[in-house]
């Protein structure tokens, strides 16, 4: 028997559980005290109501032997890729929907995707970002380059001529910094996977939050459809973390050695997933009526009004940051010179307030604290009152 020793590569446990722990170890110490979690990304505000009605639709059609489904189309129904595609033309981009494959979230494909590639290629990966990417190529045992998005760079790492990728994760906006990249800057990269053959794997989990402009897929690139894999997820767009939906464009152009990368992706999806259920796709589907885009539209200003009282307590602290425009995240410097952890201490200490230390997305984010937008109004108000006074200068 042989288990994977790359396993041993990992940290201890995923970023999110630790934080999980520790605050949940706090609050059972002091149970007087109410904690409160700007931390992990997750939504809190419900399904817009076009969705679930449209869920509630599918469910009695599901009761009736007419119209009752059973396994889904492994890559999707067609009333739901055709929605998507439709959501990309409406931006001016073009992707088919015979080029989209319905998932049950991103993280699952942004772990899955890999398994397309060899064991020895080199994967390219921002730091600070997402750490599933890392986690899941380490797990593979394969290497990873890191390009350092950093102060000096607005967080935005450009391509460096002398490393050769094979594999380039690109997450824009970007989680945790919540940087974006510009149309013409990812036409860089995408110049730059074409010179070395490489493909790109796009994760736009954070399109929706985009409002200045920037890029809100690869595909607005010229040429990215022979070098770029797209995954977008309904979860921030549309609160379905607990409902679970996402997809990945792999576009037919995306041919190495021969080899069409769609049909592998089919291959392996057919052989190791059985799709999402009807009733969720019919939920997804609602999110791009007009309906349920204005409905979405008002959840996203809900959380964006959250990044803004944020972003105007850490003003009002002196406390340098970014984020918190095109994306949910607020990603500031620890006041003090203090590391990530230690603020993470300090904060759960001092304020009762939990957020996630930067450290765990990666090298650069040593001594940055991410705080979510995500949260109830009430709670992030009075999470920012409690900051406000424990950290003004
Ligand atoms: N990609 C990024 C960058 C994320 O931050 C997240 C979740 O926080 C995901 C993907 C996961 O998305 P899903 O809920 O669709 O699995």
């Amino acid at each position: 028997m042989q288990l994977n020793e790359n396993y041993e590569n990992l940290s201890e446990s995923y970023l999110f559980a630790t934080v999980a722990k520790k605050a949940s170890e706090y609050a059972s110490a002091h149970p007087e005290q109410k904690v409160i979690k700007l931390s992990i990304g997750d939504v809190t505000l419900p399904l817009a109501p076009a969705v679930i009605a449209a869920m509630h639709k599918a469910v009695d059609e599901m009761g009736v032997k007419e119209t009752f489904r059973g396994y889904p189309p492994y890559e999707g129904y067609d009333f739901l890729r055709e929605s998507i595609s439709e959501y990309y033309a409406r931006r001016g981009v073009k992707v088919p929907a015979s080029d989209i494959f319905v998932s049950d979230g991103a993280k699952s494909d942004c772990g899955n995707l890999p398994e397309l590639f060899g064991p020895d290629n080199t994967v390219l990966v921002p730091d600070p970002v997402y750490p599933v990417y890392v986690d899941t190529n380490l797990m593979a045992g394969r290497k990873i380059v890191y390009a350092a998005a950093t102060k000096e760079n607005g967080f935005l790492p450009m391509p460096d001529e002398k490393v050769q990728a094979d594999l380039i994760y690109i997450c824009s906006p970007n989680n945790p910094t919540g940087a974006a990249y510009t149309k013409e800057q990812l036409q860089k990269w995408v110049d730059y996977a074409l010179e070395k053959d490489a493909v790109i794997l796009y994760d736009a989990a954070y399109e929706c939050f985009v409002q200045d402009g920037a890029a809100r897929s690869i595909y607005e690139a010229a040429g990215a459809e022979k070098c770029a894999i797209e995954m977008c997820s309904f979860s921030k767009t549309a609160g379905f973390t607990g409902t679970r939906c996402g997809y990945t464009v792999v576009p037919s152009a995306l041919v190495r050695k021969g080899v069409s990368l769609k049909e592998m992706w089919f291959r392996r999806q057919s052989t190791k997933f059985n799709g999402v259920s009807y009733i969720v796709q019919r939920g997804a589907a609602a999110v791009f009526t007009e309906e349920g885009l204005a409905q979405i539209g008002e959840n996203l200003g809900y959380y964006r009004e959250n990044a803004r009282i944020i972003a105007d307590c850490m003003d009002r602290c002196g406390i340098f940051y970014t984020g918190g425009k095109n994306s949910p995240y607020i990603w500031l410097k620890c006041p003090d010179g203090m590391k990530s952890w230690e603020f993470f201490d300090y904060l759960l200490r001092e304020a009762q307030v939990v957020g996630t230390p930067g450290s765990g997305f990666g090298r650069n984010g040593e001594g940055y604290f991410r705080l979510t937008a995500f949260g109830d109004r009430e709670n992030t108000r009075e999470a920012c009152e409690r900051l406000y006074r424990l950290l003004k200068k």
